[in-house]
C-alpha cells in the first residue's frame, strides 16, 4: 500500500494549519465539554419529572446531533465488510503455506486467550479489593430497576435470543456468506469464509487466482481512500456521538452506583495505561512517547465510536501506515482481533459480574470467579464489537452464576461512557499483537 501519501489522518503532512488527529481530539473536548454542561444544568433528578429544558435538550440531542454521530458511524461501518474480506484473503493468501497460516493464527490465538484472561482477573481483583457493591441499598436497587427496567428488559430477551454456547460456535460458519456479509454484528461468519477461501488460495495455483488477488488488492485500496475521506469527518461525526453520550448520561445514577463507575474506570484506564503500554513496550519494542503518538487517532475513533468493528479500518492504518507492520499481518490479525479479542470488555465483565453478585448479597466463590474468566473468554468471542455489544451475553453469564439479570440495570445508565473507554483497551491490545508478530517475523517497525 502506498503509505499514507498526502493523507493527512495519520498526523503526516498536514496540509495547513492544525492536524487532523488534533481536530479530531477538538471535536471531542468540544462534544464532551457541551455534553456534560448541559447534562448538569437540565437533566433531571432520578425518577423526577423532566424540565422543559431537558425535553430541549434531549430532542437537539436525538433529531439533530444523533443523526450525524449515526452518520459518521454508518460511513464508517460501510466499509468494513469490504476491508474485512479483502484483507483476510489476501493476507491469508499472502502467507504463502497453510503452515505459516496456522503458525500465525495460533500465536494470534493464544495472544488473545492470555491477554482476555488477565484482563478478566485484574477485573475480578479490583472488585474484590474495592467492594464496590457493599455500599449500595436495596432502595437504590429499587430506584435504578424502576428507572431502567424497560431496556434491562431488552437487554435480557436478546439474550434469551442466544443459543448454547456449543450452538453459538456452529453458527459461526456461514450457511450463506451473501447473509454474513449483511450485517455488521455478525461479521464472524464473513471472517471463517475468508480465511478458508484465503488458505485454499494457497493451494492453488498462483496463475488461477492472480485477477481474484489483483482484483481485491484494488477494491481493498479503494476502501482505504474512502475510509481517508470519512476520516475528514471525524471532528464533527466525534463532536456530534461524544456530544450525545455526556448529554444522556445518568449522572444521577453514576452518583448512586458511584463506586462501581470508579473501579470500572480505574480498571480500565489502568489496564490501558500501564497492562497495554508494558506490552507494546515489550512485544513491539516501542516506547509510550512514540506508541502514544502513533495511536492518537485510534484512541480518538475507538472512544467515540465505542465499536471495535467501525475502528478496524483505523487500526489497520494505524499499524501499516503509522508503525510500518506488513498489510497480510495487519490484514489478518486486525478482523480476527476486532470480533475476538476484547480485553478492555473481560476487564469490565470481570467488575460487573462480581460487583452485581456483592450487591445481590452472594459472594462468589474461587470456582465462581474462575468461570466468570472462563466466561469473559466466550464473550470477548461471540460478543459484537459494536456499541453495548457485549451486554446480552453479560445477561446470560449473570444467570450462569445465579445473580438475576435484572440487576444488569444498575450499571445501564453509565454503559454508554464505560463500552467507549473499554472499547480503546479493545481495538489497542489487537494494534500491539499484529505489531509483536510483525517483528517477530523479522519485519522492522517504524
Ligand atoms: N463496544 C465494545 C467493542 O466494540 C464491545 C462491548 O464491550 O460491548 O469493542
Amino acid at each position: 500500500m502506498e503509505a499514507s501519501e498526502a493523507d493527512p489522518s495519520h498526523g503526516g503532512a498536514p496540509k495547513r494549519g492544525m492536524s487532523l488527529p488534533t481536530k479530531i481530539l477538538l471535536g471531542l473536548i468540544v462534544g464532551a465539554l457541551v455534553g456534560v454542561t448541559l447534562n448538569l444544568l437540565y437533566a433531571p433528578q432520578l425518577g423526577a419529572p423532566k424540565s422543559e429544558s431537558f425535553i430541549a435538550v434531549e430532542w437537539w440531542a436525538d433529531q439533530v446531533i444523533k443523526p450525524f454521530g449515526d452518520l459518521f458511524l454508518r460511513l464508517l461501518f460501510m466499509v468494513v465488510v469490504p476491508i474485512v474480506f479483502c484483507s483476510l484473503f489476501l493476507g491469508v493468501s499472502g502467507l504463502g503455506s497453510v503452515e505459516k497460516i496456522g503458525a500465525l493464527g495460533s500465536r494470534t490465538l493464544a495472544w488473545f486467550l492470555s491477554t482476555t484472561v488477565v484482563a478478566a482477573i485484574l477485573g475480578i481483583a479490583l472488585v474484590r479489593l474495592i467492594e464496590p457493591g457493599k455500599n449500595v441499598s436495596p432502595e437504590t436497587v429499587e430506584r435504578i430497576r424502576e428507572q431502567y427496567g424497560t431496556i434491562t428488559q431488552t437487554k435480557i430477551e436478546q439474550s434469551a435470543a442466544a443459543k448454547g454456547w456449543l450452538q453459538m460456535l456452529v453458527d459461526f460458519v456461514p450457511t450463506n456468506v451473501v447473509g454474513a456479509a449483511g450485517d455488521n454484528k455478525s461479521i464472524l461468519g464473513l471472517i471463517i469464509f475468508a480465511l478458508i477461501l484465503g488458505a485454499a488460495a494457497t493451494r492453488v495455483a498462483p496463475h488461477k487466482t492472480q485477477v481474484l488477488r489483483d482484483l481485491l488488492e484494488g477494491l481493498y485500496e479503494l476502501c482505504i481512500k474512502v475510509l481517508s475521506w470519512v476520516m475528514e469527518f471525524a471532528p464533527i461525526g466525534v463532536a456530534c456521538l461524544i456530544f450525545h453520550a455526556t448529554a444522556m448520561l445518568g449522572v444521577d445514577v453514576m452518583k448512586l452506583v458511584g463506586w462501581y463507575f470508579v473501579t470500572a474506570m480505574g480498571g480500565l484506564i489502568f489496564y490501558q495505561v500501564v497492562v497495554i503500554t508494558v506490552l507494546a513496550r515489550v512485544f513491539a519494542g516501542l516506547s509510550p512517547g512514540r506508541f502514544y503518538r502513533g495511536i492518537r487517532t485510534l484512541l480518538v475513533t475507538a472512544f467515540s465510536t465505542s465499536s471495535s468493528n467501525a475502528t478496524m479500518p483505523t487500526t489497520i492504518r494505524t499499524a501499516v501506515d503509522e508503525f510500518g507492520a506488513p498489510k497480510e499481518i495487519a490484514g489478518f490479525v486486525m478482523p480476527l482481533g476486532a470480533t475476538m479479542n476484547m480485553n478492555g470488555t473481560a476487564v469490565f465483565e470481570g467488575v460487573v459480574v462480581l460487583f452485581l453478585a456483592q450487591v445481590y448479597g452472594s459472594d462468589l466463590g474461587l470456582a465462581q470467579q474462575a468461570m466468570v474468566v472462563g466466561f469473559s473468554v466466550l464473550i470477548a468471542v461471540g460478543a459484537a464489537g459494536v456499541p453495548g455489544g457485549s451486554i446480552p451475553l453479560l445477561a446470560i453469564v449473570l444467570t450462569q452464576v445465579g445473580v438475576p439479570p435484572e440487576f444488569l440495570a444498575l450499571i445501564l445508565g453509565v454503559d454508554r461512557l464505560v463500552d467507549m473507554t473499554r472499547t480503546v483497551p479493545n481495538v489497542c491490545s489487537d494494534l500491539v499483537c499484529s505489531l509483536w508478530l510483525s517483528r517477530r517475523e523479522g519485519h522492522k517497525l517504524r
